[in-house]
């Protein structure tokens, strides 16, 4: 038979899945001889059976009696027994930490008899039992009877008239108890549960049924918790920190979960019960304090802290209370901590000798180093903060506000910073945001478009801050207090932490990037990510490349580690002063026309090229021929036909009309482009294969590898193949000449492609877009954040690799190419590339390398150092 209830000492610290973080932990402390006050634990299992069938599971209601029973015999006491009765706390807790999401329920087990009983333990304390009293029935009242927890409040409120909760006398807590149970009375329509079993029962199911709460759902979906987990239910006999002066509830962390120092942060109340202490009811003082008031009690906190640490080698977070001199644990687990912090403590636990550098690996996230990457503002500087709003995008950024995407970016051209303020953003905006230093928008939330945008650019945003009022014709916006801003006035946004401040910040670069672009490690925040990068290089097996086009690019993606170039995008070399030579192409009316153009930009390319091998010194360059339709490189549609319209047009104007004309395409994203593009006007893809084998004739040790995008079907592949291989063996150049696969039928085709390509690189944007049948611009900004809200996916598939579906391609195409070709090279150039999930998946998988934009690349050497540490250790949330 099943069992659902352990014991504090039946349980262990590896068991979080069935017994709960919380209870686990409680469990772990039981054991260590630690002061814990005794209980139990109800399974998530049992919550599971519960939150499925609708009840408890046969037999749960008598093995938590018997439970009950034999906490009663440890205790001396009887649960709520009139003269001397045991209390109990009832107190959520699932695998994951989700502080504050779900329910606890304190001094389970008073009533009107057993009042006077806690009074009487408590050396005739009546005002300790009254307000012990009237905390049951507020908690109750409001978590298992569903009352709106104000009532409970404004009655408390009208009683103390000023004056703090410690003020109360018996006699008056004694009334408020009264007029709880008469709020419970018009309320439910029934008394207040005198029966202590009833009670308990009760708020057991409650807090069962707290794992279906709204703000735990969204909680959940937030961060990617499994919704079927399920909490635990934990029985804890009471120990009151409400006693007097000489009792009191705290938190403690046993180092700076801000800085990673070590010593001691926390805060303590004396006189208080339970959430008092983060509620703020009254003012906390600092942890040190403890010492004057208690010496005792703080020793053995410290002492116990230190045991702790040492037992889960790493920073921890307590709850403690102390009744009447007597240190009681209530709570600890594996603390939360900054960015900052977790660089600092893991290779701070190492030089302890606690942890290996392994273990340090997987103790920080690429996210965190993300976050250490981004510039801030100046902590030490004065502020003049108006408004706060949604941190979308982390950063720092100061500029002139600019009210339309055109403005930011006619200001950017002339040399200014500008931060675009809109209501909310729209693709037409794409200009002005690139332009912009920041991105503050006051309606959406972060997977608003203007969100989105932002962190696939890096760029600062400030989303949602729907305190302002933004009039974008007026050129103005209003913050709360009557703050006008106008265009041109200069603000700061933070997008770290959402706060947007009137004026010019400070801004400080992060000495992590100067780090990374080859300054010495001086302090040591950055010594400790030295250290861990040095140990993620030398572990991980997934090789890291850039996606860089220019040669600036380049370097900075060496730099920053890169071993190679995955993605080298050739369709900005069509731009600019050469668009005159792409209008020469497409308008060429003859063969010898169209070579003529091809001929002229044959020698820009080639110099692109040179600079990008020069700068990579001897490392691979996958160059991917053009992609996008030409269209894109033709003036625009309506700006032609308002020309023709008005009758100012050259016989080129009409031309190009007709051209545009031809050429315009209802799905551009499945239309004229890529492979087909080379298929469809001779000479264009050997003039960029010509190209580029001058180039690495020119630059010694140049590594060219030929990219073929949107390949479909291998007798696609085939033709251009043939054509490039002919040309390299005319130039006596050696290139490897492999495909993108980003089509759905190439990567179940995955084989007989590979008999003509000699490397696969998964280009997982558009492979995302065909797989899931989404045009991304259309898309994420229509319906995505009403997707994510439903719960269709728990994050945006562009964001991170969708395994289920476009990693099941991925992996089909893995197998059954490398089944064709066993050497095949395969990588991955999506801007999966930097996401630290993805990331994972590409190593799970096999492939060979992940590339991304230079500024992702420390992000992707490290969680590759972490995804081949976590075959051993996959824990790590
Ligand atoms: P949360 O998960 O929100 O922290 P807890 O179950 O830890 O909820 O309980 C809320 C508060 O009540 C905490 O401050 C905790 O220390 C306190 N508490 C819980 N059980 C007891 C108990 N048996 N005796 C005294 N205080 C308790
Ligand atoms: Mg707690
Ligand atoms: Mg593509």
């Amino acid at each position: 038979m099943a069992k659902y209830v352990y014991d504090f000492t039946e349980g262990n610290r590896n068991l979080k899945d069935l017994l709960g973080g919380k209870g686990a932990n409680l469990a772990e402390m039981t054991n260590l001889g630690l002061p814990v006050p005794p209980g139990f634990t109800i399974t998530t299992e049992a919550c599971r059976h519960y939150l499925a069938e609708g009840a408890a599971p046969d037999g749960l209601d008598q093995e938590v009696e018997e439970h009950l029973r034999a906490l009663e015999e440890t205790m001396g006491k009887r649960l709520g027994q009139a003269d001397d009765p045991l209390l109990v706390s009832v107190r959520s807790g699932a695998k994951f930490s989700m502080p504050g999401m779900m329910e606890t329920v304190l001094n389970i087990g008073l009533n009107d008899d057993s009042v006077h009983g806690l009074a009487k333990q408590a050396g005739g304390n009546e005002r300790f039992a009254w307000d012990s009293y009237r905390r049951l029935i507020q908690m109750f009242g409001k978590t298992v009877l569903g009352i709106e927890g104000d009532l409970f409040e404004d009655a408390l409120d009208a009683l103390k008239d000023g004056r703090q909760d410690t003020d109360l006398d018996a006699g008056e807590l004694q009334h408020l108890v009264e007029s709880y149970k008469r709020i419970v009375r018009e309320q439910t329509g029934s008394d207040f549960p005198a029966d202590p079993r009833e009670q308990m029962r009760m708020a057991v199911m409650a807090v069962f049924d707290s794992w279906n709460a709204p703000r735990a759902v969204l909680y959940r979906r937030q961060e990617r918790i499994p919704a079927d987990l399920g909490t635990a239910v934990n029985v804890c006999s009471m120990v009151f920190g409400n006693c007097g002066g000489d009792s009191g509830t705290g938190v403690a962390f046993t180092r700076d979960p801000g800085s990673g120092r070590q010593g001691i942060y926390g805060d303590y109340l004396q006189n208080a019960q339970g959430e008092d202490v983060v509620a703020g009811i009254r003012n906390t003082m600092p942890l040190q304090e403890l010492e004057r008031i208690d010496k005792r009690s703080y020793d053995e906190l410290l002492s116990i802290m230190e045991t702790l640490e040492n037992h889960y080698r790493d920073l921890c977070d307590i709850e403690f209370t102390i009744e009447r001199g007597k240190l009681w644990m209530l709570q600890t687990r594996v603390g939360k901590r900054t960015a900052g912090a977790a660089f600092r403590i893991a290779t701070q636990l190492v030089d302890q000798g606690l942890i290996t550098m392994d273990e340090a690996v997987t103790r920080v996230t690429g996210d965190q180093l993300a976050r250490l990457m981004f510039p801030r503002f100046d902590a030490d500087a004065g502020k003049r903060r108006i408004a706060k709003g949604m941190n979308a995008s982390p950063g720092a950024a100061v500029g002139k506000a600019v009210f339309s995407s055109e403005r930011a970016t006619e200001l950017a051209a002339a040399g200014e910073d500008v931060i675009l303020v809109r209501r909310e953003t729209n693709p037409d905006d794409l200009a002005g945001m690139i332009a912009a230093r920041g991105i503050l928008t006051s309606r959406g939330g972060k997977t608003s478009h203007a969100a989105v945008v932002a962190r696939g650019m890096g760029k600062t945003c400030v989303c949602g801050a729907e305190e302002l009022d933004v009039d974008t014709a007026g050129g103005t916006f209003t913050a709360p207090g009557g703050v006008v801003v106008n265009e041109g006035d200069v603000i700061s946004i933070d997008g770290t932490s959402g706060e947007i401040y009137l004026g010019e910040v400070p801004v400080v670069a992060s000495a992590v990037v100067e780090y990374f672009e080859g300054a010495e490690p001086e302090d040591d925040l950055v010594r400790a990510v030295d250290r861990i990068m040095r140990h993620a290089d030398a572990t991980r097996r997934l090789g890291v490349r850039a996606n860089a086009d220019t040669p600036e690019d380049a370097a900075r993606a060496v730099r920053f580690g890169a071993e190679g170039i995955g993605l080298c995008r050739t369709e900005h070399m069509f731009l600019g002063d050469r668009r005159q030579l792409v209008e020469d192409l497409v308008l060429a009316g003859t063969a010898e026309e169209r070579q003529a153009a091809l001929d002229a930009l044959e020698p820009l390319q080639k110099s692109d090229f040179i600079g990008i091998f020069q700068a990579m010194d001897g490392r691979p360059v996958t160059i991917r021929l053009i992609d996008p339709p030409l269209h894109e490189f033709l003036p625009d549609i309506v700006e032609l036909s308002v020309k023709a319209a008005t009758g100012e047009v050259t016989d080129k104007d009409r031309a190009l009309l007709a051209a545009v004309k031809r050429l315009h395409e209802q799905n551009p994203m499945l239309g004229l482009r890529g492979v087909r593009l080379g298929l469809v006007i001779p000479g264009l893809f050997a003039m960029q294969v010509r190209a580029i084998a001058q180039a690495a004739k020119e630059v010694p040790g140049a590594r060219p590898e030929i990219m073929i995008p949107l390949i479909a079907a291998v007798q696609e592949l085939e033709y251009v193949r043939e054509e490039a291989v002919a040309i390299l063996a005319e130039t006596g150049v050696d290139a490897l000449v492999g495909t993108m696969v980003e089509t759905p039928r190439a990567a179940l085709t995955a084989g007989q492609i590979a008999e003509a390509a000699e490397f696969f690189s998964f280009g997982t944007n558009d492979l995302t877009q065909m797989a899931w049948g989404f045009s991304r611009d259309d898309v994420e900004a229509a319906f995505f954040s009403r997707y994510l809200e439903l719960g269709v996916f728990g994050v945006s598939p562009f964001e991170t690799l969708d395994r289920e579906g476009v990693g099941r391609l991925v992996a089909i195409a893995t197998e059954e190419g490398r089944a064709t070709r066993p050497d095949l090279k395969i990588g991955i150039c999506g801007e999966h590339g930097g996401d630290p999930d993805s990331v994972h998946f590409c190593h799970d998988t096999g492939l060979d390398y992940v590339s991304c934009s230079p500024f992702r690349i420390p992000v992707a050497r490290l969680e590759a150092g972490r995804a081949a540490l976590s075959d051993t250790d996959s824990d790590t949330r």
